[in-house]
């Protein structure tokens, strides 16, 4: 048997298109914020293509590129300028940044109600409590997927691997919110093995090429493979050994091409959904 393709590309374009028609019908545009602080060309990618997609829905879209050597209060101090914007509805730091500037003192200083990204301890507490708030892109995307798959998630087995608090934990959060039954793996767990196999959904999180092996996989369970990682030959890999897996899966997400798209619509979700709270005020 071979997996059915979860192919996120094509998802992503339908959600993108839903999002103009929603975003058009407000009296301003949406607008998202984005800050990029060096010239990491990973992080460089995924700006352009975010403000690519922001384009395409038709929102505001800004992009702030600050030195390497910027000064932590800099930043924070460009941050207070967007949050002070009545026109910017969300705002996006691109993580990862320099090594001198406090990640958690960035998420800190923007606002809960422009945070799209999902990352500030308000919006993750209201996720713990079930409660309406910004739920980081990648999670939203898998479980977007995931309801394309058609697969029943009441009661299913679920495994994440990874704990993050972009990916691995709030995606944890959204299968126990959707009942599933969660195991939440990470660098510590004995006999991973053993957990993917059991599991009807599994998300990969981690950060390693194709860690996760097809053998593992239970026949006929989705398989959301977030991971982007860079193969020898220069060619982006997922953390799932896709060839093998898409023998015994009955969804699977691609790499590139599955998840990634869909973290840029979401992104483009949550801010269009922060313009209309914003201007419903
Ligand atoms: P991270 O480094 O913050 O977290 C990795 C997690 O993997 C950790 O919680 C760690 O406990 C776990 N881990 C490490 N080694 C492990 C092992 N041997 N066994 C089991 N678990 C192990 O990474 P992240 O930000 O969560 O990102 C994970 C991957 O997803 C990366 O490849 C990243 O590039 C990718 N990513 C993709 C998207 C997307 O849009 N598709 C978005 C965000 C991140």
């Amino acid at each position: 048997m071979s997996a059915t393709l979860l192919d996120g590309k094509a998802v992503a374009a339908e959600v993108t298109e839903a999002l103009r028609a929603r975003a058009a019908a407000l009296p301003r545009p949406p607008g998202l914020a984005v800050v990029l602080v060096g010239d990491d060309p990973a992080s460089a990618v995924y700006v352009r293509n975010k403000t690519r997609t922001a384009e395409k829905v038709g929102l505001a879209h800004w992009q702030i590129t600050l030195p390497a050597h910027t000064a932590e209060s800099d930043l924070l101090a460009e941050v207070r300028r967007l949050a002070d914007d009545p026109q910017v509805d969300g705002i996006l730091v691109q993580f990862p940044v320099p090594g001198h500037i406090d990640r958690l003192r960035v998420i800190d200083s923007i606002p809960p109600e422009k945070d799209v990204d999902g990352l500030h301890a308000l919006n993750a507490g209201y996720l713990a409590t079930k409660r309406d708030g910004f739920v980081p892109c990648t999670p939203l995307g898998c479980m977007e997927l995931l309801k394309r798959s058609g697969v029943a998630t009441r009661g299913a087995e679920a495994v994440v691997i990874g704990r993050s608090d972009l990916v691995g934990r709030p995606i944890a959060r959204l299968l126990e919110h959707a009942d599933c039954t969660v195991t939440a793996c990470h660098s510590r767990t004995r006999d991973l093995a053993a957990h993917v196999a059991r599991a009807d959904i599994v998300v990969a999180a981690v950060g390693i090429p194709r860690m996760v092996k097809g053998g593992w996989v239970k026949p006929g369970a989705v398989v959301l493979d977030v991971g982007i990682n860079k193969g020898a030959d220069g060619k982006l890999v997922g953390d799932v050994d896709f060839e093998a897996a898409r023998e015994r899966a009955g969804f699977i997400t691609p790499v590139p091409g599955g998840v990634g798209p869909m973290t840029i619509a979401m992104l483009m979700a949550n801010t269009v959904k922060s313009a209309e709270r914003r201007l419903a005020r």
